[in-house]
C-alpha cells in the first residue's frame, strides 16, 4: 500500500467534510444531555451513521456501536464519548447550550471525531483488513458507561484486539496531540455517605443526635488524612464536594450527606486510603450515637500500553508531522472511565490540541470553556489514518 497517498487523502478527505461536522458539532453542543439519559443524542448519532450506510447497534444502556471493514484481521477499538456535564454554560458562542448542561469536556467533538471517522472509512471499507469498531459511549462523567458496555458485549464479536480514543486539550495547541505511556489517569473512588442522627427541636438537642455536627467531625477527620498519612511526594487528591443537611435554623435534622471523591496514581497510596476512609467514617459515627449508610463506586486507572503507542506513533505523525506528537511524563490527576477497555487490551489514550484562541484558556469542565473547532479534521485523520495503518500492517 502507498502510504504517503494515503495519509495525504486522509487529511484532505477530514478537511473536505469539516463542515458538515462542525454542524454535528454544533447540533450536539446546543442539545447536551447527561450520563446514560442521552435520547436525543444517540437518536442523531444513530440517523446520522444509518445516513452513511452503516448498522449502529445498541450496545448496553444507552451505548451504539458500529463494524466497518473486511473482517479477517485484527479489531481495533475506537470511542467517541457523548455525555455532557451538569453545568450551566457561560460563553457567548451562537451555538451554547440551550438548557441547563454543557459539554465542558468536549465529548461533543469527540462524538463528532467517530463520526466523520466513521464516514471516511467507510468509503474506504474495502481497504480495511480486519475490523473498526466504533463505539459511542455513554456515562463517562460519571465513571460508568464504559463499564457497562463491556458488561454488554462491546469486546466480542469481533474480540477487540486493542483501543484508541482520542481526548481534547483546550491547553494544547490545534495540530498537536499528546499522550503519556503508562499510567495516564488516576483512578477515582467516590464515596457517598449518608449519616442518621435525629431529629429534635433545636431548643432541646439533649433529646436529638445532630447529624450535621456528625458530618462536620467526619469533614474535618478527612482533610487531614492525606496529609497526615501519606508521603508528600505521592499525587493523593481527596475532596468532599458536596455535603449539607437540614431544612431550617431552629430544626435539628434527621440526616445528612457527605460525597467524596480520592485521586491516586499509586496502587498501594489507593489502597491504604480506601481502607482507611471508611474506619474514619464509621469510628466517627458511632463515637457520635449516629449510624450511616456507605456507598462507594470505583474507576481504575488508565493505562497506555507502550509497544501499542510505539506501533501507532509513526502514523500520527505521518498525518500530523514528526514534531506534533508530544510525549508527556505527568498524568492526568482526573480520571478517564476508558480504564475499563485499558485493563481488558491494550490502549492508546491521546490528547487532542484544541486550543486555537489564546485569550480563552479555561480547562475542561470550566462553564468558559471554549474548544477550537479545528482540531475536528485533525481528529477525524488521525483516527481515519492510524486505524487503516495499524490493521493492515
Ligand atoms: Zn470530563
Ligand atoms: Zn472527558
Amino acid at each position: 500500500m502507498n502510504k504517503t497517498i494515503n495519509m495525504a487523502n486522509t487529511l484532505s478527505s477530514a478537511v473536505e467534510i469539516k463542515d458538515e461536522l462542525i454542524k454535528h458539532r454544533r447540533h450536539l453542543h446546543e442539545n447536551p444531555e447527561l450520563g446514560f439519559d442521552l435520547p436525543n443524542t444517540v437518536a442523531y448519532v444513530k440517523e446520522t451513521l444509518k445516513g452513511m450506510g452503516l448498522e449502529p447497534k445498541k450496545v448496553g444502556k444507552a451505548g451504539l456501536v458500529v463494524t466497518i471493514g473486511k473482517g479477517n484481521g485484527k479489531t481495533l477499538l475506537l470511542r467517541g464519548d457523548m455525555d455532557a456535564l451538569p453545568i450551566k454554560e457561560n460563553t457567548d458562542l451562537p451555538f451554547k447550550s440551550t438548557n441547563e448542561f454543557m459539554h465542558a469536556c468536549g465529548h461533543d467533538i469527540h462524538t463528532t471525531f467517530m463520526l466523520g471517522t466513521a464516514k471516511l472509512l467507510k468509503e474506504r471499507e474495502n481497504e480495511i483488513n480486519g475490523t473498526v469498531k466504533i463505539m459511542f459511549q455513554p456515562a463517562e462523567e460519571i465513571g460508568a458507561g464504559a463499564k457497562d458496555m463491556v458488561a454488554n458485549g462491546l469486546m466480542e464479536n469481533p474480540k477487540v484486539d486493542a483501543a484508541l480514543a482520542l481526548h481534547v486539550d483546550p491547553g494544547l495547541e490545534v495540530g498537536k496531540f499528546g499522550y503519556k505511556p503508562g499510567i495516564a489517569a488516576s483512578s477515582l473512588d467516590g464515596f457517598f455517605l449518608k449519616v442518621q442522627g435525629k431529629g429534635g427541636h433545636s431548643s432541646e438537642p439533649q433529646k436529638a443526635i445532630d447529624p450535621l455536627m456528625i458530618i462536620n467531625a467526619i469533614y474535618s477527620q478527612l482533610n487531614t488524612l492525606v496529609g497526615k498519612e501519606i508521603d508528600p511526594s505521592e499525587r493523593a487528591v481527596l475532596v468532599v464536594g458536596k455535603m449539607g443537611g437540614g431544612t431550617a435554623a431552629n430544626i435539628i435534622p434527621d440526616s445528612a450527606h457527605l460525597d467524596a471523591t480520592l485521586r491516586t496514581l499509586n496502587p498501594e497510596v489507593r489502597d491504604h486510603l480506601f481502607k482507611r476512609i471508611p474506619e474514619i467514617i464509621d469510628a466517627t459515627v458511632k463515637m457520635m450515637r449516629g449510624t450511616y449508610q456507605l456507598e462507594t463506586l470505583s474507576t481504575p486507572s488508565l493505562y497506555n500500553n507502550a509497544e501499542l503507542c510505539e506501533q501507532m506513533s509513526p502514523y500520527i505523525k505521518e498525518v500530523i508531522g514528526e514534531n506534533n506528537l508530544e510525549v508527556n511524563n505527568e498524568p492526568l490527576s482526573g480520571t478517564e472511565d476508558f480504564s475499563y477497555i485499558s485493563n481488558l487490551v491494550p490502549t492508546m489514550f491521546m490528547w487532542a490540541g484544541a486550543n486555537g484562541l489564546e485569550d480563552r484558556n479555561y480547562p475542561l469542565h470550566n462553564p468558559n470553556v471554549v474548544l477550537d473547532e479545528g482540531v475536528i479534521p485533525w481528529g477525524v485523520a488521525v483516527a481515519v489514518h492510524t486505524a487503516i495503518n495499524w490493521i493492515n500492517n
